[in-house]
């Protein structure tokens, strides 16, 4: 198999792995335990990775539960997540058990690809939610809550460094016109939630990215979204949505991110 991750040591004992592209998790090394948050997309064995950084214990945690943050569990003996992201988290692994050969041969796979894809099996699960603090040694990850994007979708922020690990919660392209997004105005309220740790977040670092989002656009967001509900959707173009129905676009101009919905979302 052609390797798919790329390490990026960003200090502090941090690094992001970047799955060919796909979506990005990273490894936070504490003295005692290193954090893995998200697993990415399950088609290199992860934890052979990982151990290229680190040989400490290691908590896996996932920010959500959508496929591209979590089929890379199968190489692992546990997960942490958000419980109201489990019943996700195993309708994407119903779905995967569904992949054909013919499916992946689309994305280039060859069949030692694809049996080495569909061998693996999902771990077990733990629960994780607002508020824990999980002791890396010498450092902590706070779990915040961020409902939106799927309604336990979670964020990390480390202490040692400021970084707010954000998953697909806050990063930059806001899909909330899923089946499984929540509201507009339950992602507001999860937004402005994180009014009291300004100050303490230095940067966002999200599941797609290997660079960091400045922290001005958590307040950014806020605004759109709550523009998008005062002019109740007026003024926002349609858009055909890669995944998910069609939906609406809103652009931020300053971050030149955006947020996608459906009207069932206002
Ligand atoms: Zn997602």
């Amino acid at each position: 198999m052609k390797r798919r991750a790329v390490l990026y040591d960003l200090g502090n004992g941090v690094t992001c792995i970047d799955d060919a592209g796909n979506s990005v998790c990273y490894v936070v090394c504490g003295e005692k335990k290193a954090a893995v948050i998200d697993t990415v997309n399950g088609m290199e064995n992860l934890h052979d990775v990982v151990r290229e950084v680190t040989n400490l214990p290691l908590v896996v945690i996932n920010t959500h539960g959508h496929c591209d943050h979590i089929f890379g569990n199968v190489f692992f003996e546990e997960a942490y997540i958000h419980p109201a992201d489990v019943e996700l988290h195993d309708e994407h692994f119903a779905m995967k058990a569904k992949t054909t050969m013919e499916d992946a041969a689309r994305f280039g796979a060859t069949k030692e690809d694809y049996d080495f894809y569909m061998s693996g099996k999902p771990c077990k699960l733990n629960p994780i939610s607002e508020g824990e603090v999980i002791d890396l040694g010498g450092r902590t990850l706070t779990v915040l809550l961020v409902a939106g994007h799927t309604p336990g979708s979670i964020a990390l922020w480390d202490d040692k460094t400021g970084i707010l690990f954000s998953g697909d919660a806050i990063n930059g392209q806001e899909w909330m016109q899923l089946d499984e997004s929540t509201k507009l105005a339950t992602y507001l309220d999860s937004l402005r939630a994180l009014d009291a740790w300004k100050g303490k977040i230095t940067e966002l670092r999200n599941g797609h990215n290997t660079y960091a989002m400045p922290t001005g656009y958590i307040d950014e967001m806020a605004q759109a979204v709550s523009d998008i509900l005062a002019a109740n959707g007026a003024g926002d173009e349609d858009f055909d949505g890669w995944f998910g129905p069609a939906c609406k676009r809103h652009f931020l101009p300053v971050t030149e991110g955006w947020v996608l919905y459906t009207n069932d979302k206002l």
